[in-house]
């Protein structure tokens, strides 16, 4: 899949190798939430000699120029996805790390709510919950 250079352009971002294919990595979407971790195996999956320091690297870079968004979970490393710009909460598996999302919008309002109630207009907001598998009993 050939991915357009242009959103890097648009970002501000020379189009090099490296930034071209992490960029297609993230678009690829085998999971929508990955990790530098991740990314790097997908690129050495792909048979590309990218360093680990550079997938750093070229995230940060497409942090600052609003092209991904990163997600300092608890549950230790960062989750990286593309800036859909719609709004969603997470919910983090405490046991497998797997990043599941979600719209409420019942919470959207309660929070709504909460702030007015305090004197103020929500400017953002981010909610994780963690959770784990339900056992059966
Ligand atoms: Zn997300």
């Amino acid at each position: 899949m050939a991915v357009e250079p242009r959103h890097l352009k648009k970002a501000g971002l020379k189009v090099t190798h490296p930034r071209k294919r992490i960029m297609e990595i993230l678009e690829t979407k085998r999971s929508k939430h990955m990790t530098a971790d991740d990314i790097y195996r997908g690129l050495v999956e792909a048979g590309e000699e990218i360093g680990l320091a550079t997938v750093y690297r070229v995230l940060n870079q497409f942090e600052a120029a609003g092209l991904v968004v990163k997600h300092n979970f608890e549950s230790g490393q960062a989750y990286y996805e593309l800036d859909s710009g719609v709004h969603h909460d997470h919910m983090v598996c405490v046991e497998s790390g797997k990043v599941i999302e979600f719209v409420s919008e019942e919470i959207e309002a309660a929070q709504r709510k909460i702030a007015e109630a305090h004197g103020y207009d929500i400017e953002d907001h981010s909610l994780v919950i963690y959770v784990r598998p339900k056992r059966k009993t």
